[in-house]
């Protein structure tokens, strides 16, 4: 694995700008790849082993991508909705699986670790980056279940949904009565049809109507 200040140069150029999540989210695929015992998640070797399953769709996340290549298109990244700054870290060799969080607690504890007289974004990104991991991560060893479904690899299995016709992969369809559904057909909708804003309430609506 390269050095931290490459990895993060790395990510910083990927994601756009250098800020605390960048710090927090290569430490934290750095630590989560060494606990799971991939040395470089890049290399030949581990292709396709890793596993990453982040809570958030914020700036760390992009760091974790980009310190252990794994992608969506891949199907070796994994995005659960939780809201929170966390990653588990899979090795599909072993099973072994960490939940790696970061503390709430470090936020306060960046002005011990950062030097004294520089503004607040330069103390959080050097308090984050000098303070140790376990000030900086709560971690877990946990037991992860990956479907089948859910593997890398090509798709192992076609539906078409009886309603509209439309080719659903990967076990996504689902069954309704006698009837193989898609997630729009089986109202798991995130879309509504233009002008159907009225009946939706809770929800901001973003297009023409
Ligand atoms: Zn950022
Ligand atoms: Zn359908």
């Amino acid at each position: 694995m390269k050095s931290f200040d490459q990895l993060l140069n790395e990510s910083v150029e990927r994601h756009g700008h250098l800020c605390a999540g960048q710090v927090i989210g290569v430490r934290m695929a750095m630590l989560g790849c060494r606990l799971v015992g991939i040395e470089d998640p890049k290399d030949a070797t581990y292709a396709k082993k890793l596993i990453v399953f982040v809570e958030i769709d914020r700036c760390a996340t992009d760091a974790i991508e980009s310190v252990t290549g794994c992608r969506m298109g891949k199907r070796t990244l994994k995005f659960k909705d939780f809201g929170i700054n966390a990653a588990t870290f899979l090795n599909l060799d072993t099973h072994r699986a960490f939940r790696i969080v970061s503390t709430e607690r470090s936020r306060e504890l960046c002005k011990d670790f950062a030097p004294t007289g520089v503004d607040p974004k330069r103390q959080q990104i050097e308090g984050y980056k000098s303070m140790p991991d376990e000030l900086l991560f709560d971690v877990r060893q946990v037991q992860v279940s990956l479907g089948e479904w859910d593997m890398p690899g090509p798709p192992r299995r076609h539906s078409v949904c009886t309603r509209c016709g439309q080719m659903v992969r990967d076990g996504k369809e689902f069954k309704v009565g006698d009837e193989t559904l898609c997630g729009p057909c089986s109202g798991e909708s995130y879309f509504y049809p233009a002008g159907a804003g009225n009946s939706v309430e809770s929800e901001t609506l973003v297009g023409e109507a």
